[in-house]
């Protein structure tokens, strides 16, 4: 009988997946995590001064002016449900994005 150290097995193998997932994630983003924060700083002050049009203009327009690949920022984006501004600045966090890179102890999140 080995169950208990199965179970130990399993955990571990389904830790490695989700972290591997994450990782995955975080790596179709092109940009750093302090890049992505004054992405999220532009957008965010674009979409409060003139609203959301339901695409990714400020996103782009931020990727032209730093020279990222908007194609990619924007599977990126999509990885985290930022499929227009507004739902960049609701739904993508610095945190989620690169919390594989930088393991976080459970509890130290804002
Ligand atoms: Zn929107």
């Amino acid at each position: 009988m080995a169950s208990k150290d199965q179970k130990a097995h399993q955990k571990q193998l389904k830790d490695e997946y989700l972290r591997a997932q994450q990782a995955a994630s975080a790596s179709r983003m092109p940009l750093d995590a302090e890049q992505l924060q004054q992405l999220l700083e532009h957008v965010d002050a674009a979409v409060l001064a003139a609203g959301c049009d339901h695409g990714l203009r400020a996103t782009e327009a931020w990727a032209h002016a730093h020279r990222i690949d908007v194609e990619r920022l924007r599977e990126g984006l999509e990885e985290y449900g930022g499929f227009c501004d507004c739902e960049v600045v609701m739904n993508v966090y610095v945190e989620d994005v690169f919390t594989a890179r930088r393991q976080q102890a459970p509890g130290t999140r804002r």
